[in-house]
């Protein structure tokens, strides 16, 4: 959907309307702005809604809302962590109002998490304005929080230097297209260790599907298994949200329902999500024909 221009904004009876899709969107009743600003990367909205609370919009496309950022945060932290046998070193990208750091640090398992972000205005507008996601994530030990880009990053990082990757960037427009390239992914596929797993929001098939399949045919180039699964977010519109994964060593699919539920026990998070569940996570896997016609033939 790259170079679709089409205007955004605060109307004067305080609508904002989503500039995602020329034809088609959603729009939210604006209860008050509370930050409108431009970074050097982006431009940057908050503002709280009478429907989902705070909203944080970036280029203005819908980033995250107060009200179902649960769905795609825990999905996305989640599944590669309780997939993964001993999750110690994750690398997030991207995920600047820290939602997902909070989620990874839930896990006991993990020993270091790294964010790399590439725009602190993000990171410091959301601490003050979106308190809710990432909580006291910001102040734990285990947290590394680096302002920069991914793509850097991962270029300079060591061979087989962490067990997850999660990529939680914009949509391969601006600065986040880097991280859907060739180069990304095989230096990600060199700094994941032996039963690696590398996940991103592979946008909304409905709408979206050049996204997932481009993606998907990029990062078989570099890993024996690639797939995706599915989230239902109500604010990326257009019906199912995939997230697109890469793994080394053992195939995806070879998880046993028993398995994940005995990982769930043992981490004491189940309790703590409102979407995630071993039923949830394996039955996410189940493709709908138009949205796996995009992935490599397996
Ligand atoms: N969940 C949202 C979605 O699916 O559209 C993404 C939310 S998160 C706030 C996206 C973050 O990715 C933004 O804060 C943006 O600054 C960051 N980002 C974009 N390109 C990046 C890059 N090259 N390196 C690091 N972070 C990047």
């Amino acid at each position: 959907m790259k170079g679709w221009a089409v205007s955004s904004g605060i109307s004067s009876e305080a609508w904002f309307n989503e500039a995602l899709y020329p034809d088609w969107g959603q729009r939210f009743k604006v209860v008050k702005e509370l930050v409108h600003k431009r970074s050097p990367f982006q431009d940057i909205r908050i503002f709280e809604s009478s429907s989902h609370g705070r909203v944080l919009v970036l280029d203005g496309i819908i980033q995250i809302t107060e009200r179902d950022e649960f769905i795609y945060q825990e999905m996305l932290a989640h599944v590669p962590l309780f997939m993964h046998p001993h999750p110690k070193r994750v690398l997030i990208i991207g995920a600047g109002d820290g939602g997902v750091l909070r989620r990874v640090l839930q896990h006991k398992t993990v020993e270091k998490a790294v964010m790399v972000e590439i725009d602190g205005d993000v990171i410091e507008l959301s601490k003050q304005h979106l308190p809710m996601f990432g909580k006291d994530a910001w102040d734990d030990p285990r947290a590394d929080v680096i302002v920069g880009d991914g793509i850097d990053y991962v270029k300079k990082a060591d061979d087989g230097a962490f067990d997850v990757i999660i990529v939680d960037s914009t949509d391969p427009i601006g600065v986040g297209d880097v991280l859907f390239t060739d180069d990304f992914y095989k230096n990600c596929a060199r700094i994941l260790s032996d039963e690696g797993i590398i996940v991103n929001q592979c946008g909304v098939p409905f709408q979206q599907a050049d996204e997932l399949r481009e993606t998907t045919a990029r990062r078989a180039k570099f890993f024996p298994h690639v797939t995706a699964y599915l989230a239902a977010v109500p604010t990326y519109v257009g019906g199912f949200m995939t997230l697109g994964m890469a793994k080394k060593g053992t195939a995806p699919h070879k998880l046993e329902l028993a398995t994940l539920q005995k990982r769930a026990q043992e981490s004491e998070i189940a309790e703590s999500c409102q979407y995630w569940t071993p039923e949830v996570h394996i039955a996410s896997f189940s493709l709908p024909p138009y949205i796996a016609q995009n992935l490599p033939r397996s």
